[in-house]
């Protein structure tokens, strides 16, 4: 497992960035909803990314990604979309990791073209398609790792190479992995994304996005952002202070629950196939244990071809079949019938995304009632 700066991660998540209440000296952080300051002492006004709650929560944030500064976005693809459209004009292109969240695949698809920037979409674990996608006018790669659905690991520093020679910015979407398993600054790229709705939340109730990176970097990202508004309310980003004090433990809980819940559904008879990168025969295992301090909570399995996907998921009384990922309870989905749902089928194949494929993001609940959950449904559906 990668030993680099995953110090002191549950100190961070509790403490950094935590304002303080100097009238009342309450132990939390004060809300401050005001979205008007006093216009000769600041220039603080929400949209301009400077509020306190905003600043607080960045500062964590930044803590635990080993980066100089964040930004606050009221979604995940708030974050996306203004971070790719700060850095890319009319005339550039972009490079992007063939498998990518299914949100992210739509603005390309159906934005981009209409403010004329062109993209490509690779498989960046081959070296030489790599290469072969790289333009003139390129500018940005953009990539995910693990990835969606099939836990496809890149490795972080090859990529933030190549990036490097050849004058590109390098984003990650870090979502999957959370700041605790993943620190993609360390091995040099440029930007984290993360989807706040997911890991960092962890309760499946704020939606919110954030971007990490060098000062300069994110002072330009900030510069248009506060053009494009796609901002946090200060509750939200009160809320989000809240449960990433929570992240390192809950993080480390579904770590651990997903790498048994692998073991012990690579051995079961009614599932064909397992997508873990724990799992010693996952085919990124190797680069996985290089460069992620933990393997992550999100795992994916093929059921048996006579075994109804949908009649197994309703037999499931723990796991809940829900499109959403990261809360603290478990919950599955179908990639087919849900994110990947737009998709043409020919292309789904091709990426290895079967019909009979469920994606089960693990919570904190006791290992051995999710496991007993699913042999039960396993049992019934598989007979
Ligand atoms: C959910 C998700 C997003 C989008 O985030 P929203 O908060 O829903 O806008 C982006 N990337 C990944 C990997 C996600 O899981």
């Amino acid at each position: 497992m990668s030993k680099n700066n995953n110090n002191n991660k549950s100190t961070k998540c509790v403490h950094s960035g935590n304002l303080i209440d100097e009238k009342y000296h309450g132990n939390i952080s004060p809300i401050y909803p005001s979205i008007t300051y006093d216009f000769i002492e600041s220039d603080v006004y929400p949209r301009y990314f400077n509020t306190p709650n905003q600043i607080g929560v960045c500062e964590k944030i930044s803590d635990l990604e080993n980066a100089d500064l964040s930004l606050l976005f009221g979604s995940g693809l708030g974050a996306i979309s203004t971070t790719m459209l700060s850095l890319l004009k009319k005339g550039d292109h972009i490079i992007l990791q063939d498998s990518l969240y299914g949100g992210t695949i739509n603005l390309v698809n159906t934005e981009f073209k209409k403010f004329g920037i062109e993209h490509s979409y690779v498989d960046v674990s081959e070296k030489d398609k790599l290469f072969a996608s790289l333009r003139k006018n390129s500018k940005v790669i953009y990539i995910e790792s693990p990835s969606n659905p099939l836990l496809n690991i890149i490795d972080l520093s090859s990529i933030s190479d190549f990036a490097k020679n050849n004058n590109l910015v390098s984003i990650i979407d870090n979502t999957f992995a959370s700041p605790i398993n993943q620190n993609p600054i360390d091995l040099g790229i440029d930007l984290v994304i993360h989807s706040a709705t997911k890991y960092l939340s962890g309760h499946s109730d704020i939606l919110a996005g954030s971007v990490s990176g060098a000062k300069k970097k994110i002072e330009m990202i900030k510069s248009s952002g506060l053009n494009f508004g796609s901002n946090i309310s200060e509750y939200t980003a009160w809320m989000l202070e809240r449960s990433i004090k929570t992240l390192k433990i809950r993080v480390s809980t579904q770590n651990d629950s997903a790498l048994n819940l692998s073991k012990f559904l690579f051995d079961n008879n009614f599932v064909s196939k397992v997508f873990y990168p724990g799992l010693e025969n996952h085919k990124n295992h190797a680069i996985a244990k290089a460069q992620m301090h933990g393997f992550g909570g999100m795992l994916s399995f093929e059921l048996n071809s006579n075994i109804d996907p949908i009649k197994f998921v309703q037999d499931l009384k723990i796991i809940k079949p829900t499109m959403s990922l990261a809360g603290v309870e478990s919950t599955i989905t179908s990639p087919v019938l849900s994110s990947h749902k737009k998709m043409d089928p020919e292309v789904r194949r091709g990426l290895g995304i079967s019909d009979n494929l469920l994606r089960l993001s693990v919570g904190i609940e006791d290992f051995e009632d999710l496991m007993l959950d699913l042999d039960k449904a396993l049992i019934k559906n598989g007979k």
